[in-house]
């Protein structure tokens, strides 16, 4: 599934509609450039979740938890992740595995723990369509 979106509202829209829609057990991989609107994107799924609180990348801790929505929601942002040892740190398989929904943005990064079943986002500009275009990509 391809979407096009020319604002930060439309790919929030996109998240959130994803969000309505999503079940516990998901996960779903969020890669494209710094900047490119991976956040934009999860703040719409925490939206369309029922999540109250603000959503922003979870960049010094690399997993926030919500627990305020329809459904757990677990956001990663491995970014600034040196090692997968951190992963296990956290306990990563707790969320992988649990009754809730988890995104992680730079999932590639931490490609050689993630489960075969995952669904793939992909974000990606295109600047001769315009500084606030964006492709957005969802493979199962
Ligand atoms: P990332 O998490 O991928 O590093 P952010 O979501 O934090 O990126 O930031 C995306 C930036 O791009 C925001 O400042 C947002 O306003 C801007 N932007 C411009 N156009 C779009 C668009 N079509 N979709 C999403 N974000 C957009
Ligand atoms: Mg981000």
């Amino acid at each position: 599934m391809i979407f096009e979106t020319w604002t930060p509202e439309e790919t929030r829209e996109i998240g959130k509609q994803l969000g309505e829609n999503a079940e516990p057990g998901q996960i779903y991989l969020l890669d494209g450039d710094l900047g490119v609107g991976k956040t934009v994107f999860v703040q719409g799924v925490a939206e369309g979740l029922g999540i109250r609180g603000p959503v922003n990348s979870p960049t010094f801790t690399i997993l926030q938890v919500y627990e305020d929505g329809r459904i757990p929601f677990y956001h990663f942002d491995v970014y600034r992740i040196a090692d997968i040892d951190e992963m296990d740190e956290i306990g990563y398989e707790d969320y992988f595995f649990g009754g809730g929904v988890c995104f992680i943005e730079w999932a590639e990064l931490i490609e050689e723990i993630l489960p075969a079943d995952c669904i793939q986002i992909r974000i990606e500009k295109e600047l001769k369509k315009g500084f606030d275009y964006r492709r957005i990509t969802i493979d199962k």
